[in-house]
């Protein structure tokens, strides 16, 4: 596999423009289990590709959960796990890893990759990886700016979806400037902006609001209040009617209060468990979620693990660390968060 040289990193748009000119058949795809930014930054460059006649194939490995479907051409992925057509190239968006597509196949094309998770692996022949990105729908942006396509709706509306759900509806720290300039030319090209929030954050299933009141009910906190602790098991989904793939954000919920500084949510799905991390401002779960073998951004996190309940305190103790060193340590955690930390995002 060839890796990224130093004229690469200087000049990565450009490079990726140039093959993507070169070049006809393209096969999209992301991480399994997509999320708004991951359908939304594949739809985005898929629409644009066509604009300029390529031929394009999305190819993931779960379908769009539930709340993702009303993100038009949401219905056009097609969910396999594995590629065999012929592609000139396939472009990996919102990926650290290729084996976090879950796709099998992909490895036998001109690989490009384009990402902003920290810690990506620069698997691709092309490599274009920005972390100071709040979604890689901002990058999208700006690729699809690089290749002469304009900001029509069905770039626009994806590219804004992505960008809504990857900055937690514009809370987390990872937003900046470029975040708003961007979305201000969303807003410009007609984009129904409020309509594609509703179609994301009010079309979920009775079943995941029955589950939200049972995971506040179910609720752990630890750590004086800072770490809220959530589960969800296969009883829980069947008694409360909610699908699997429908629960994107709940693990949110418990940061609405003022004390808890980091949420865990552990996912025993099927055979396999599964562990989500949210936090706010400084807190850093990435590097815990690192330390369990995963990734993901500082705010929000992730990893699986093979062992059963005895992994829960080790977990609860990492994030608690993380929680006491963003407070400034050890001593400052018997004070109030929001008195010797930093100011929350
Ligand atoms: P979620 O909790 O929604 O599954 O994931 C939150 C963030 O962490 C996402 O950016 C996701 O890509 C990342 N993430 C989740 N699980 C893993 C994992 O097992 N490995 C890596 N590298 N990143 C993960
Ligand atoms: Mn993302």
């Amino acid at each position: 596999m060839m890796q990224e040289t130093a004229r690469d990193a200087r000049e990565p748009i450009a490079r990726i423009v140039q093959a993507i000119r070169e070049r006809q058949r393209f096969v999209l795809s992301s991480h399994a289990r997509p999320d708004g930014d991951s359908i939304g930054a594949q739809l985005a460059l898929a629409h644009a590709l066509e604009r300029l006649g390529k031929t394009v194939r999305i190819v993931n490995h779960d379908e769009p959960p539930p709340s993702l479907q009303s993100i038009p051409g949401a219905e056009t992925i097609d969910v396999a796990g594995a590629v065999t057509g012929q592609y000139d190239a396939a472009i990996i968006l919102e990926c650290s890893s290729l084996d976090r597509t879950e796709v099998a196949g992909l490895d036998r094309y001109f690989l490009v990759n384009i990402d902003h998770h920290a810690g990506n692996r620069l698997y691709g022949a092309l490599n274009w990886y920005d972390p100071s990105a709040a979604a890689c729908a901002e990058m999208v942006y700006d690729l699809v700016a690089a290749l002469g396509v304009p900001l029509t709706p069905p770039i626009a509306v994806p590219l804004y979806a992505g960008i809504l759900t990857d900055t937690g509806s514009f809370r987390h720290a990872n937003i900046t400037r470029r975040t708003f300039d961007i979305c201000s030319h969303v807003a410009a090209s007609g984009v129904d902006v409020a309509g594609v929030a509703a179609g994301i954050y009010q079309s979920g299933t009775i079943g995941r609001l029955r589950l939200t009141a049972a995971l506040v009910d179910t609720m752990r906190l630890e750590a004086r209040d800072r770490i809220a602790l959530l589960h969800v098991d296969d009883a829980l989904l069947r008694d409360t009617g909610c699908p699997p793939d429908d629960m994107d954000g709940l693990i949110n919920l418990p940061l609405s209060a003022r004390e808890v500084q980091a949420v865990i949510m552990i996912k025993t799905l099927d055979g396999t468990t599964r562990v989500s991390l949210r936090s706010k401002g400084e807190v850093d779960v990435r590097s815990v979620a690192a330390s369990f073998g995963g990734g993901g951004h500082r705010n929000a996190a992730g990893f699986s693990i093979d062992e059963g309940p005895e992994a829960e305190s080790r977990i609860v103790a990492a994030v608690a660390a993380a929680v006491e060193s963003a407070a400034g340590g050890p001593a400052a955690a018997s004070e109030s968060p929001t008195a010797s930390g930093p100011t929350p995002a």
